[in-house]
């Protein structure tokens, strides 16, 4: 075991800020994991687990230890004339595991193409994009408890999906470690163009046979042209939720705002928090070296030398101007640490 101290964390998080971890250790394989585990309980020390870092601020520098995760692996675990169910490594790249699945032709995740980050963070907030949620091809995931350091599978169920959420995000908050995630790919795929502007782009692209390569070119092809690329500008994608409000509160928000975009839920409506952020006045807001993307009103962005602290305090103005314009409660995608 390699433990490594006062390690700055500024090339391991995507909003590119430079937190200082009082201890740090990279593992590779489960022994690995077991030992930094074991040290930590040993020494009654906090430990932080991270993947890509692509949805983390840190607003301070880290007690204890950050351990960067970089178990690799994938293997088919089922396969029948309909399915395969892939195995991956929880250190793997998310987006490799996208691609993998496109040259096979097994399909199912080629909407969530070109999220950052590892297999292992996927399940924290149920991924998503374009119509697509890992929850809707995810079979189980094992994990290890960080103090008992006894194993469990968590089934589909037993992860309590949700909108950005799952039960590491409640009632398991910072528990386990996330050793592999399972998922059932499609050998019959039936491709998803409707959300978004995906067949806008199928059709500029000439597309005639819509496949699982094609659907994931364009999710890509529209998020390059979409979204700040992390190397060249600090952020974590979209930093808040989609809010949901009631109908009645939709209903009165519609006589004033007649433009506000919303989509049916089981409870209601949701509206998207770019929109209210746009109207509150905040797309393209610069205060230094940190702001609000000028394309993208949901993505803040760290443009050289920003502190997560001011990342931090201008999410809370936006929440407070939101809160006063619309009565709607804002809430973060993005950790906080
Ligand atoms: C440009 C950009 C675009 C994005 N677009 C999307 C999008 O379309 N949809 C979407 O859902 N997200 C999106 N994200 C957010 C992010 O990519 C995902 O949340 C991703 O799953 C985070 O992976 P990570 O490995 O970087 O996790 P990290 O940021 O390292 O960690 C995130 C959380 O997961 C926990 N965690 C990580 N690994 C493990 C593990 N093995 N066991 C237990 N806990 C773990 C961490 O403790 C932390 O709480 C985007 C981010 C960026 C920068």
């Amino acid at each position: 075991m390699n433990i490594e101290f006062k390690k700055h964390l500024l090339a391991h998080n995507t909003f590119g800020i430079d937190s200082i971890a009082e201890e740090f250790a990279q593992i590779q394989t489960e022994d690995e994991l077991m030992e930094v585990l074991q040290y930590a309980n040993k020494n009654q020390t906090a430990l932080h687990v991270m993947g890509g870092g692509s949805n983390i601020l840190f607003v301070h520098d880290m007690k204890g230890i950050v351990l960067l995760n970089q178990l690799k692996g994938m293997q088919i675990a089922y396969e029948d004339k309909e399915v395969v169910h892939v195995k991956c490594m929880s250190g793997e790249v998310w987006h490799e595991c996208v691609l993998w699945s496109v040259a096979h032709h097994v399909g199912g995740i080629e909407n969530l193409s070109l999220i950052p980050g590892t297999i292992g963070a996927a399940p924290i907030q149920n991924i998503g994009a374009y119509g697509v949620e890992l929850k809707d091809v995810f079979v189980e995931l094992e994990a290890i408890h960080l103090h008992t350091l006894e194993k469990k599978i968590f089934t589909n169920q037993e992860c309590a999906f949700a909108y950005r959420d799952s039960i590491f995000k409640t009632k398991e908050k910072g528990n386990y470690f996330i050793l592999s995630v399972t998922m059932a790919l499609s050998k019959q795929p039936i491709c998803k163009t409707t959300y978004g502007t995906i067949q806008q782009e199928l059709n500029e692209m000439q597309v005639d046979a819509v496949s699982i390569k094609s659907v994931s070119d364009a999710v890509i092809r529209i998020r390059r042209s979409k979204l700040p690329n992390p190397a060249e500008i600090g952020n974590a994608g979209s930093f808040f939720k989609n809010p949901e409000i009631t109908t009645a509160h939709y209903e009165q928000l519609k006589n004033t705002y007649e433009d506000m975009p919303s989509f049916d839920t089981v409870n209601g409506k949701k509206i998207p928090a770019a929109w209210l952020i746009e109207k509150c006045g905040w797309k393209g807001y610069r205060e230094g070296d940190f702001g609000v993307h000028n394309k993208q009103a949901l993505v803040l962005v760290n443009y050289n030398h920003a502190k997560g602290s001011d990342i931090l305090s201008l999410s809370e103005k936006i929440i407070s101007s939101v809160q006063e314009k619309f009565s709607i409660q804002l809430e973060r995608e993005v950790n906080i640490w």
